[in-house]
């Protein structure tokens, strides 16, 4: 049924465009006119006689009124039906036609002369010929304008009867059906090669409707917005602003791992719609793969971005009804207006992303406007990362150990790697400062490569029963080949791998992926060890402890000096540490300043402490010194007793 009408439509487009051909060129109509009103006018002239003139004036009147109308009607006038146009043409056509035909067998039985039936009968021969190839758009009318010129023509030869006239006859008959035939074919090529066209231009605009099209929400992706974008940007009237909407759902990866895709696409869905019902008609509203979207809409002003932002923060968390289920879904939003933050697309997307990363780093659910100091931050973002790329190569970096120690024998058990940077004219920069830009770049898996290997080479000097943690961000992990990057590690450095320790923070947890699991058992499986880092600051889920083989917890320090410490907090380190007594953890406690933070914690059951108390974090031959003087205080003790 379906393809039935899609098949009509095209006969339909194919029809308009085969009678365009009839109204295609005026001026051979002009000119077949002005030659049979001019030929027409001799024949009268020189036949005189009433009924001659009268068919003459008919038939130029006819031509006259055909160019007239030809001119008027315009086949792309969509008001101008079809039918329509092949009636006026039709018209026009059979009735010049058979007066043609008419005057040209009046002129043979008038018999005026053979120089006048020549012009005449010629004329019109060639005409009813000429005509039915000019007309093979619309076989009726060609054939239907032969047989009209002809057919008079063809009664008088026999009336006449003479034997040229007979022979002419003949002829004719014989060259009506070849004509015809001649029209039918041209007709089925042009049918033919215009249908063809129509559906090639069909399937390239299916094609380009395609590309522009997320699968998924049915909104435009990518690619259709940068197409929209440019040309909503050409027509901004004068006093309209433009704002873009960059949205990021919130969550929406928990929801797409614990519930599935099917659901994260349901979930996509409903944000579509949604996002299309509270924007402007008008306003290009795109999916941008994953989970975020973009909205180009006209404003006002300022106030009214914001406004259309908070309508769509209130519109957007309002739960998801899934079969029963209930799932809210929040977004954050970054903004950024044409003209004042970009006057180009790419500056305008640019700073919206850029505005949308502040709103995630500020915390979900939020707006933020772009402003430029958020570029100012970007550019040295973008500094330090490139200095740091330079860095590795030039031997900036180094690596320094900071003990950790036994709180009830005293000795170094462990030695924490933390990087430093030695930078020639900004003096020596925290890794605060720049493991962050390295994991934004994706610099971190080299640069966390590289540590591990100083670190380990470093390690494999010292007495066996030291051990060496090395700090792991999160990316480093969820990188292919991560737990090959740490074998090759611990092989090229000759360090057994019961020697290692690889601290990880709670954030590697947050999206629970099957690329962490993997690596921490390929590891540890080998003998690895993993300590849990800053327990107390993020999540502090006894559910990763459980499903993960720590050995050891290290306590943040912020449990053990500064502002927040108190009755409170020794609470937490006593139930951990009772924790770590049962399940056979060591508890660190980190950040130890003072003698009396030691006792405490010790007397609250840690059983190693880490701290400038003990020591800052110290190069290399600084702390195979340290082991070294431990093992001379021994051998002394030794002595002695
Ligand atoms: P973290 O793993 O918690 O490392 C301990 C941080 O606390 C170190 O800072 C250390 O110098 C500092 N610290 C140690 N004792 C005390 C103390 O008694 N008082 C105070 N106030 N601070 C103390 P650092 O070296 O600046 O490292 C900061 C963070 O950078 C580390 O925190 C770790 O998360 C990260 N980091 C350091 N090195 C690496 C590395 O090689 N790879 C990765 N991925 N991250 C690293
Ligand atoms: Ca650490
Ligand atoms: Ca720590």
């Amino acid at each position: 049924m379906d393809r039935k009408t899609g098949r009509d439509a095209i006969n339909d487009r194919v029809r308009r465009t085969l009678v365009r051909t009839l109204y295609t060129q005026p001026t051979s109509l002009a000119i077949g006119a002005l030659n049979g009103v001019v030929s027409g006018s001799i024949a009268a002239y020189i036949i005189d006689d009433l009924l001659f003139t009268g068919f003459v004036v008919l038939f130029s009147l006819v031509g006259i009124a055909r160019v007239i109308t030809a001119s008027m009607l315009s086949p792309d006038n969509t008001a101008n039906t079809t039918r329509k146009l092949e009636l006026f043409y039709e018209a026009g056509a059979f009735s010049y036609a058979f007066l043609y035909g008419a005057i040209g067998a009046l002129t043979l039985l008038y018999h005026p002369g053979s120089a006048v039936e020549i012009l005449i009968v010629a004329n019109a021969l060639c005409y009813g010929i000429g005509v039915s190839a000019r007309n093979a758009g619309s076989p009726i009318i060609a054939n239907g304008q032969l047989v009209l010129t002809f057919l008079p023509i063809l009664i008088a030869c026999l009336v006449i009867g003479s034997l040229p006239l007979v022979v002419l006859a003949v002829t004719m008959v014989l060259v009506a059906p070849a004509m015809a035939s001649i029209t039918h074919n041209v007709h089925q090529v042009l049918r033919e090669s215009i249908a063809a066209a129509e559906n090639s231009e069909r399937m390239a605009k299916k094609m380009e409707t395609l590309a522009h099209t997320d699968v998924v929400t049915g909104l435009t992706n990518r690619a259709g917005l940068n197409h929209l974008l440019v040309e909503a940007m050409m027509d901004v009237p004068q006093d309209t602003m433009l704002a873009m909407f960059w949205l990021d759902l919130d969550r929406f990866k928990e929801v797409n791992d614990l519930l599935g895709h099917q659901i994260g696409d349901r979930v996509l869905n409903e944000m579509a719609v949604r996002l299309r019902d509270i924007m402007p008609e008008d306003a290009i509203v795109a999916r941008f793969g994953g989970d975020e979207f973009t909205v180009v809409a006209k404003i006002d002003d300022r106030r009214h971005a914001e406004r259309l932002a908070s309508e769509v923060h209130a519109d957007l968390m309002r739960p998801i009804r899934l079969d029963g289920d209930r799932l809210e879904v929040g977004a954050s939003i970054g903004v950024a207006l044409l003209p004042d933050d970009g006057t180009d697309a790419d500056t305008l997307m640019q700073n919206a992303d850029l505005a949308l990363y502040h709103a995630k780093v500020n915390g979900r659910k939020q707006t933020q406007f772009y402003d430029s100091s958020m570029s100012r931050n970007l550019a040295r973002k973008r500094e330090i990362e490139a200095e740091l790329r330079a860095a590795i190569q030039k031997d900036e970096l180094s690596i320094f150990f900071q003990p950790i120690v036994d709180l009830e024998t005293g000795r170094i058990k462990t030695f924490e790697a933390l990087v430093r940077w030695f930078h020639p004219e900004k003096g020596e920069l925290r890794p605060d400062e720049f493991i962050p830009v390295a994991e934004d770049s994706g610099l971190i898996v080299t640069l966390g490569n590289w540590i591990t290997v100083q670190a380990a080479k470093a390690a494999a000097k010292w007495p066996e029963e030291v051990t060496l943690a090395v700090n792991l961000s999160p990316l480093q992990i969820k990188a292919p080949g991560a737990s090959l990057g740490i074998f090759n590690a611990l092989r090229e450095a000759k360090l057994a791998p019961e020697r290692l320790e690889l601290e990880v923070t709670e954030s590697l947890f947050v999206d629970d992926s099957e690329a962490t699991e993997l690596f921490i058992s390929e590891l540890s499986a080998k003998g690895v060890r993993f300590a849990l880092d800053d327990f107390g600051t993020g999540y502090s889920s006894l559910a990763y402890i459980q499903k993960y083989p720590f050995s050891k917890v290290k306590i943040d320090r912020s449990f053990v000096s500064g502002p927040d410490v108190g009755k409170k907090t020794e609470a937490i380190i006593r139930a951990v540490a009772e924790m770590g007594a049962q399940l056979d953890m060591s508890i660190v406690a980190e950040g130890l300043e003072e003698i009396e933070q030691v006792k405490a914690v010790r007397e609250a059951g840690c059983t190693l402490g880490q701290g400038y108390y003990f020591s800052r974090a110290v190069p290399d031959y600084l702390a195979a010194m340290l082991l070294a003087q431990e093992r001379e205080s021994d051998e002394a003790l030794r002595k002695v007793g």
